[in-house]
């Protein structure tokens, strides 16, 4: 860590939403690193399943638990994670955002990119948490301007957590005999290691200008939304943070489960 008061930062590859309830390598990789956190205030998710027009921060006292999935067995839809919100840390995102013009919502939630992870991370659910939405219309570069102007949560004991997967192609995944069990397919596996040798390199650039990089990159990124969060994650870094990798692998033929932490 830069110092004593400064939370780290961190994205995650949530997953399957099983990864909620199940015991696994990811899972086991998501509680160690939550317990190696300093103590912290707050959390602010950064949710890929939050994908939106306008930028949102959820600002009820009582997010409630939102089961956006269908298919998965019925003990998946009994949890619920109880954290509280904060209305507080809704308003100061609202401010450091300022120029976006970022709606205080009352009606969304805590979604399963947040849950799936929180409820691992941080299973007594006593952190209050507020998520914040993608904003649909944004070209990458003003994703991570986004996530820039949020670092000074850090200093206020918030983590800045981005919930998403840096390879996510669920057509390739589940049109793989085996699906979420199938081997991963090759361009996963390379644009794994594009990005894990550009966050090494810590070429920003690149990152953000993700499409630049080839076809590994369209068949990894399909969609923006679950690559987008890595973004916020990487401008709330600072130069003094040491870059980390807490989970690597893959979660069939189409997704990564490549965390990355900066502290
Ligand atoms: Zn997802």
């Amino acid at each position: 860590m830069a110092n004593g008061q400064v939370v780290p930062v961190a994205f995650f590859g949530h997953g399957s939403p099983m990864n909620a309830i199940e015991e696994n390598e990811f899972t086991k990789s998501w509680k160690a690193y939550a317990e190696s956190l300093p103590k912290i205030t707050g959390i602010l998710c950064i949710s890929a399943h939050w994908y939106t027009q306008r930028t949102r921060v959820t600002a009820m006292t009582v997010p409630r638990t939102i089961h956006d999935f269908g298919g998965f067995p019925d003990e998946l839809y009994r949890v619920s994670y109880d954290a509280p919100g904060d209305p507080n840390l809704a308003h100061r995102v609202a401010s450091l955002l300022a120029d976006k013009n970022v709606v205080q919502d009352q009606n969304w939630g805590l979604d399963h990119g947040t849950w799936s992870l929180l409820k691992q991370m941080f299973p007594n659910a006593d952190l209050p948490v507020v998520q914040l939405s993608i904003d649909a219309s944004l070209e990458p570069r003003t994703h991570f301007e986004i996530g820039k102007a949020l670092t000074p949560l850090r200093e206020s004991g918030v983590f800045i957590l981005g919930s998403g997967n840096i390879v996510h192609n669920l057509r390739a995944t589940f049109g793989s005999p085996g699906g979420l069990n199938s081997q991963p397919l090759t361009w996963n596996i390379n644009f794994s290691n594009t990005v894990k040798d550009l966050l090494e390199a810590n070429n920003i650039t690149n990152l953000i200008n993700y499409s630049s990089l080839g076809s590994d990159s369209q068949l990894s990124i399909p969609t923006p939304e679950h690559y987008l969060p890595l973004l916020y994650v990487l401008a709330a870094k600072d130069n003094s943070d040491s870059l980390s990798l807490p989970t690597q692998g893959y979660s069939g033929a189409g997704i990564s489960m490549l965390s990355v932490a900066y502290g």
